[in-house]
């Protein structure tokens, strides 16, 4: 079972893939504008994200742009080959053509699931190991004990690596609410895994801004 995004303003498309990705035991989250998907893209919850390309406010190839760790399989009304291209040189790891048959789909959500699993669990740097499936850290080899949020934070900094993420979009992605404007935890978090990890050149401090992982 998997945690499903979709994105699609056609309400019966998005239905009929809800209804469909349900039946075989996955649960779905349905939104049905770009902004909406972007915002759910960012927070990292999901295992995997159906993408229409023609949706209201930001195009599915604009959210793309954005999305880093997750699979995306894009759904495009078009014919036109360079959809497809253009989807796949984004980092998209499959496309279907509206309209599609039921089956062909919950079998190509099969096959990217199955192909992601293994590439998700591991992000190595400067002798630093994340294991997000088990959510450990290990430095030269030995663990690192990160608190619960420490490690929430860490995951969504280098999932949107090389992106400057405002305090503001930390606390929503990390906290999952609107904090009254104490982006001082943030800041509180951020030197704890800097210190604990010794990476304070990694997580960069962009001025009035937030914090961005540079690799
Ligand atoms: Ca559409």
């Amino acid at each position: 079972m998997a945690k499903i995004l979709i994105v699609e303003d056609e309400k019966a498309i998005n239905d009929l893939v809800k209804f469909n990705l349900e039946l075989v035991g996955h649960e779905c989250h349905q939104v049905f504008d770009g902004e909406k998907g972007l915002e759910e893209a960012l927070g990292l919850k999901y295992d995997l994200i159906i993408l229409d390309v023609m949706l209201p406010k930001y195009s599915g190839f604009e959210i793309m742009e954005y999305i880093k760790g997750t699979p995306v399989i894009f759904v495009t009304a078009k014919t036109d080959s360079q959809d497809k291209i253009k989807g796949l040189r984004l980092g998209a790891d499959d496309y279907i053509t509206k309209p599609f048959n039921t089956v062909e789909l919950v079998e190509r959500v099969k096959a990217v699931l199955r192909r992601t699993k293994a590439e998700k669990n591991d992000f190595t740097f400067d002798g630093i190991r994340i294991e997000f499936e088990n959510r450990r850290v290990y430095k030269d080899g030995k663990e690192v004990m990160l608190k619960p949020r420490e490690f929430d934070l860490l995951e969504v900094l280098v999932s949107n690596r090389n992106i400057a993420l405002t305090r503001e979009k930390l606390l929503r992605l990390v906290w999952e609410y609107d904090y009254e404007g104490d982006t001082r935890t943030v800041d509180v978090h951020i030197q704890r895994i800097r210190q604990k990890l010794g990476i304070s050149d990694r997580i960069q401090t962009v001025y009035k801004t937030g914090y961005r992982f540079e690799i």
